[in-house]
């Protein structure tokens, strides 16, 4: 509220005498004065009570100041691009003019990979002085391209190859993330074509919210003949860019299936990775305790399957990598459950490790230590070992415990040819005068 009501007097300094009257007598206020007097009777106004139409009808008239300004600064290039609005693709003299902004870089989409570009990125330029807005691109589809998209269709006439648009900001430097304008629809051919836009409220002038998805055109677009696409979109003052693409889509299951085939860490770089870990940790050079990992994915709460993370996660515990990108199909995050970092597809890999301690460990365990002697032990709640009556001569029965360690060497080797028997080191733990005493039982052949 405080910093709202800031930004407003903020906006108030900036306008003009006319400006200022016009909201008095909306207010139903003295008009009269210099232009002083008059930011001063605004922000009386503005602090004696909150008004939210006079705070919106300063917001608006400094939109279209702010607007106004950027768009004179930049006249020469306004003006060459209102001459054509209308980009006409696939056809080199007249695609060749000053509207395609190749410094837009739209983001790379996973589910989405771009096959060809058929409408580069071009500005939206408003034509009307009223806020509705709307802009037209043409383009026709190559032979090659309408093929393309005929060959993947099934018989649902649902393709893997579309034609989308895509819409992101022109403004900022670097790679966009899409985002539509306000009140954005899309005419292909005269026919309505459906956009995923949803809307925090139903506010005017609010932009849709994240994430914002290319919108499929296929359904309308024209094989042989021109395909008209009419935008209509409001304006806020903020700068957009449209492009076509020609794309294949792909499905959480296809992404989860290149990830498999191509994004594995090997058994030795993540066994490095454990490694290093265990040797940053100064607490286990004192301790027996080494660096505890859940079976469990944080995000399904059942095992995982396929443990993952991403390059750039600084930590050793994975999660579900069908389920993380079944989640991010339906909404795009990329964000790791684990560190809350970014983890983009490109950046995902597969733990080779865990992987096969997953086939490995039994069902009913659901976390596992990585110890310092290069093994792991499951972790978890800590059974009576049957075998403490033969050594209840050594501990009380009730604190002793048995865990099964499994030397990471053979568990790499043994998941291979999966089932095979497998070495387990049977360790009774015991307490005596309050320390941890280790007892080997030697090397016992468990079939799996
Ligand atoms: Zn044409
Ligand atoms: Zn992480």
């Amino acid at each position: 509220m405080a910093s709202q009501l800031l930004e407003a007097k903020v906006m108030v300094e900036s306008l003009r005498v006319a400006e200022l009257q016009s909201l008095l007598s909306a207010m139903g206020k003295d008009k009269k004065g210099l232009k002083k007097d008059l930011v001063q009777r605004v922000t009386e106004l503005l602090h004696n009570n909150f008004h939210p139409e006079l705070f919106s009808a300063i917001q608006e008239l400094y939109d279209h100041r702010h607007y106004t300004a950027k768009a004179n600064s930049r006249r020469s290039q306004v003006i060459t691009m209102l001459t054509a609005v209308e980009v006409v693709a696939n056809h080199p003299k007249k695609s060749c003019g000053p509207v395609h902004k190749p410094e837009v870089h739209m983001i790379k989409l996973p589910f989405y990979q771009t096959l060809e570009t058929i409408v580069a990125p071009v500005s939206l330029v408003p034509t009307f002085s009223t806020r509705p807005q709307t802009n037209y691109i043409t383009f026709c589809l190559t032979t090659k391209q309408s093929a393309q998209i005929k060959n993947r269709q099934t018989k649902a006439g649902v393709t893997s190859v579309q034609v989308v648009l895509r819409i992101c900001y022109t403004e900022s430097i670097g790679v966009e993330d899409d985002q539509y304008p306000p009140n954005i629809a899309v005419l292909v051919n005269g026919h309505d074509c459906p956009v995923q836009a949803h809307y925090s409220s139903n506010k005017k002038g609010l932009e849709p919210c994240h994430p914002c998805r290319p919108i499929n055109l296929t359904p309308f677009v024209k094989q042989i003949t021109e395909n008209r696409v009419a935008i209509s979109w409001e304006n806020i003052g903020k700068f957009y860019s449209v492009a076509v693409y020609l794309v294949k889509v792909f499905s959480s299951a296809d992404l989860h299936a290149q990830l498999q085939k191509n994004g594995v860490q090997s058994v030795e770089c993540c066994k490095q990775k454990v490694c290093e870990k265990l040797r940053c940790n100064p607490e286990n050079e004192i301790t027996t305790t080494g660096l505890q990992v859940s079976l469990i994915c944080p995000l399904a709460k059942t095992r995982m399957s396929t443990p993952c993370r991403a390059q750039t996660c600084a930590h050793l515990q994975c999660f579900d990598a069908a389920f993380y990108l079944q989640m991010n199909e339906r909404k795009p995050s990329w964000t790791c459950p684990v560190c809350h970092k970014p983890a983009l597809f490109d950046t995902l890999q597969i733990d080779g490790l865990l992987s096969g301690i997953l086939q490995c460990a039994d069902e009913a365990v659901k976390e596992i230590e990585y110890l310092s002697n290069g093994s792991w032990r499951a972790v978890g709640k800590e059974k009576e070992c049957s075998k403490t009556t033969d050594l209840s001569s050594l501990s009380h029965k009730n604190s002793s415990v048995v865990r099964d360690v499994v030397d990471l060497t053979q568990c790499s080797s043994d998941s291979d040819d999966g089932g095979e028997a497998m070495q387990r080191e049977q360790i009774v733990w015991t307490h005596v005068k309050n320390e941890r005493v280790r007892f080997s039982k030697g090397n016992v052949h468990v079939k799996l």
